[in-house]
């Protein structure tokens, strides 16, 4: 089972200087290989390999023009042609779209580390060649320091390292595979109905609210409206008659300050997340089950859309699903067009209209009353329970 961790870096100037010219060289290989195939299939002639292509940019790395490249991590630019030729075979199988050319514009700072060479300590991390000489005390260079200790398991056998930058800050991912020894979960089944009112209802009345409206976050995105409106009026000024629109000192001050606010929300809302799901596992149920939220459908709904996707079901979905793996719990995800709030838990009865508003079910039939949301998940929990 792989477990995947991600800690941020502290790099120092130096470091973060080269954190930089590893990126952008990255990039140059993904998009010189991106070109390359392109020009091939122009002239009609076969597709390069990514061991052709890995061997015409050796060639390209030793010439003079391009001596700048020797100073990266040939790791870097093998793997970035590499990426190249692997997102091209997905797009001739049809699992992704035309590979297209990154650009730094958009943020494309990211590159792969080598598993053999990569080190990592409790406080630590050493990649290769961030020190451009081999002198003893400049090697100290290449060990860049984690913002969290003891996070990542040292010593272990690490998968797919990458390094990449958030437009803020470094961070350092890696993968790590880990043997299943857990017993099966023997606890009472869960049923988890996930809405916009409270986050998530539990079929055990456990109900866990939804952070977008506590004061907190409303206040953060009150403050981050005024700066976007604020940010969006400095173009407005900055902008000539006739001309394009410009990015002053001020504008790209303010841009920052919003990419910080942006990160801080998203940060919160993940972090919530985070601990619900994990709260959610650690009450050890044997079974978990969850509605197929067609979440595209309530997207198109205008109202909705901004509120459904703050609420990052998918994400939720996500998360319970590989940690209750680790914890040997089963999660079933119950059918879309199951009626889990349409249907009364005493009797049965399926009302046919039932409103957004009615948050309160009353029964026609045998005139129970009950929370909508918790009805939902005490009849999911009975549609695993009949399924598994
Ligand atoms: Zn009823």
């Amino acid at each position: 089972m792989m477990k995947s961790f991600k800690v941020m870096l502290v790099p120092n100037n130096r470091q973060r200087t080269r954190l930089f010219q590893f990126a952008g060289a990255a990039r140059f290989a993904y998009n010189w290989a991106l070109n390359r195939e392109q020009q091939a299939y122009a002239i009609g002639e076969k597709f390069n390999s990514s061991n052709d292509l890995r061997k015409e940019f050796t060639a390209l790395r030793n010439s003079a023009e391009y001596s700048w490249l020797k100073t990266i991590s040939n790791n870097v630019t093998k793997q970035a042609i590499k990426d190249c030729a692997d997102a091209y075979t997905k797009f001739f199988k049809k699992q992704a779209g035309r590979p297209r050319f990154k650009s730094r514009r958009h943020g494309n700072f990211s590159f792969y580390q080598d598993t053999d060479k990569i080190r990592i300590t409790a406080t630590h991390v050493k990649l290769e060649a961030i020190a451009a000489s081999k002198r003893r005390n400049r090697q100290r260079l290449n060990w860049i320091r984690l913002a969290e200790r003891g996070r990542i398991p040292v010593g272990a056998k690490y998968k797919q390292p990458r390094i990449n930058f958030d437009g803020l800050n470094w961070w350092l991912s890696v993968a790590v595979e880990f043997e299943q020894e857990q017993l099966p979960a023997e606890g009472e089944p869960l049923g988890i109905d996930l809405g916009l009112k409270e986050l998530a209802v539990c079929s055990d009345s456990i109900i866990y609210p939804n952070i977008n409206r506590t004061t907190e976050v409303r206040r953060l995105k009150k403050k981050q409206r005024r700066l976007q409106r604020s940010t969006s009026r400095k173009y407005e000024m900055n902008k000539k008659k006739g001309e394009r629109y410009a990015k002053t000192c001020n504008i790209i001050k303010s841009e920052k300050k919003l990419l910080r606010l942006h990160h801080r929300l998203t940060n919160i809302r993940q972090n919530y997340r985070h601990q619900i799901t994990s709260e959610i596992i650690r009450r050890k149920p044997r079974l978990i089950v969850l509605e197929d939220l067609n979440v595209h459908g309530m997207m198109s709904n205008r109202h909705l859309s901004k509120a459904v996707q703050e609420q990052g079901f998918y994400e939720f979905r996500r998360q319970i699903e590989y940690k209750a793996e680790w914890a040997g719990i089963t999660v079933i995800v119950a059918d879309r067009y199951y009626p889990s709030s349409k249907t009364c838990v005493t009797c049965g009865h399926v009302k046919k209209n039932l409103r957004l508003s009615e948050r309160i079910y009353r029964c026609e039939k045998c005139g129970n009353k009950i929370d909508r949301d918790l009805q939902a998940a005490i009849n999911l929990r009975r549609y695993g329970e009949l399924a598994g």
